[in-house]
């Protein structure tokens, strides 16, 4: 038996990044950027307008206000070879286009009197003002995104700007799920007497695709060595194997054997966690192999303290731990000194302060009670009792977003 942080330290220094691909941007956004990117060129690549308005020679409008003859018109998109604002000149330009020379400032048209053929600006006018420098966002040469940094909306923008249609990225692992069991039916049928659907494959597969890797279903493996034999070989060959049940002590717990018949190096099996503590960890070739227990409550608990981090890891992501808060209980909770127990919370927020109430009966076969959390409570393994009132480390539960509602 390993401990809670000793299990996770074994996951995570057996795992790596599975390999980068380049990808067009839109199937990158989301994903880890895996190289350092530098800007091709200066951005912006000309000196341009930020108004609607007119270009001048600042030293010109000295006095306000102060009139000028309009000697031409630049639009977004035109080209500004051959306009140059002369002494007592304006040139009428529109956001984007190009400052043409001679220009030092642009007056916006509602501080002017919008006039077509000679201009009239309304107010002071100072050096530079209005005009976007060639390079003040980003210089040529500058690495504008690091390795390690998901890319969202802003450096999708930034890619597309620069010309970036391919963009290297690490690959989505392929996850592979196989859940076992006799007892077991696929969703659509109607179970019989004695039979479950197979709820965790889709549990599990749901998971998988919200930490942004790709779920294989394998199926089911019967209890007995010819289908786990068959089925786990089938896993073994994605960058991840998942399965559940099957990992207890039980006359009919194969996974392990089969798995170590194969070849598979066992890490480690059983963990000082509660609900999860069958879980086991194993390594073929490249490929980890989680064997979580079939509880769909300890599947899901253990998906997220063991699972979700070494599928961060393997996309690229730096930091793969979900981050600790810390709430205050709104009832006492006890537990048995000795492994880490993990409670399934409601949280809500109060003057800036985190406040977590049970989210109903803990025991691993309430299902109901995973549906009602939105986040976890990480019990320390020696502690005993809390009272209410006391501080909990929590942490939200998968891909939490929150929302806060008018
Ligand atoms: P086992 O580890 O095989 O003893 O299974 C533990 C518990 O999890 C039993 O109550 C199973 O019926 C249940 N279980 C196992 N596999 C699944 C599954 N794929 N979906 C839902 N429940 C399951
Ligand atoms: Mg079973």
């Amino acid at each position: 038996m390993v401990s809670f942080d000793e299990a996770r330290a074994i996951i995570i220094d057996c795992v790596q990044p599975v390999g980068i691909e380049r990808v067009h941007l839109l199937e990158a956004a989301g994903r880890i950027l895996a190289e350092d990117l530098a800007a091709p060129w200066d951005l912006p690549l000309w000196n341009n307008s930020a108004m609607d308005g007119y270009a001048v020679r600042w030293q010109d409008c000295a006095s306000s206000p102060c009139t000028l003859r309009v000697t031409g018109f630049l639009p977004a998109g035109s080209k500004a070879d051959g306009i140059t604002v002369e002494a007592g000149s304006a040139v009428r330009i529109m956001t984007g286009a190009p400052t043409p020379d001679g220009c030092d400032a642009v007056v916006p048209v509602e501080e002017t009197d919008d006039g077509q053929q000679e201009v009239t600006l309304l107010e002071p006018v100072t050096k530079g003002q209005h005009i976007r420098c060639r390079a003040e966002d980003v210089a040529a040469g500058v690495i504008f995104a690091r390795s390690g940094t998901r890319i969202r909306p802003p450096e999708v923008n930034m890619l597309a700007g620069f010309g970036m249609a391919l963009v290297p990225v690490y690959r989505r692992p392929v996850v592979a799920i196989l859940s076992t069991g006799d007892e077991l039916v696929e969703l659509g049928c109607t179970p019989g007497p004695g039979e479950i659907i197979n709820s965790n494959t889709l549990s599990l597969a749901a998971a998988v695709q919200e930490v942004g890797c790709i779920p294989r279903i394998i199926g089911i493996a019967r209890d007995n060595r010819e289908s786990h034999r068959e089925k786990l070989r089938e896993g073994l060959n994605a960058d991840v194997l998942i399965t559940s049940a099957g990992v207890s002590a039980g006359d009919c717990d194969l996974v392990r054997d089969v798995l170590d018949e194969l070849g598979a190096q066992q890490m480690f099996w059983k963990v000082a966690i509660k609900p999860g503590g069958p879980t086991a960890f194993a390594i073929y070739g490249s490929t980890p192999v989680f064997s979580l227990p079939g509880n769909p409550v300890s599947t899901m608990i253990t998906f997220e303290e063991f699972v979700r981090p070494a599928l961060l890891r393997m996309q690229g992501y730096q930091k793969v731990l979900q981050p600790l808060f810390k709430a205050v209980l709104r009832g006492p909770l006890s537990k048995k000194p000795g492994k880490v127990q993990i409670v399934r919370l409601h949280l809500e927020k109060e003057r800036g302060c985190w406040y977590a109430t049970s989210a109903g009966n803990q025991q691993t076969a309430i299902l109901k009670t995973m549906v009602d959390a939105q986040a976890i409570a990480v019990l320390p393994a020696e502690s005993s009792h809390f009272a209410a009132g006391d501080e909990v480390d929590v942490h939200f539960y998968g891909n939490h977003i929150e929302l806060e509602l008018p």
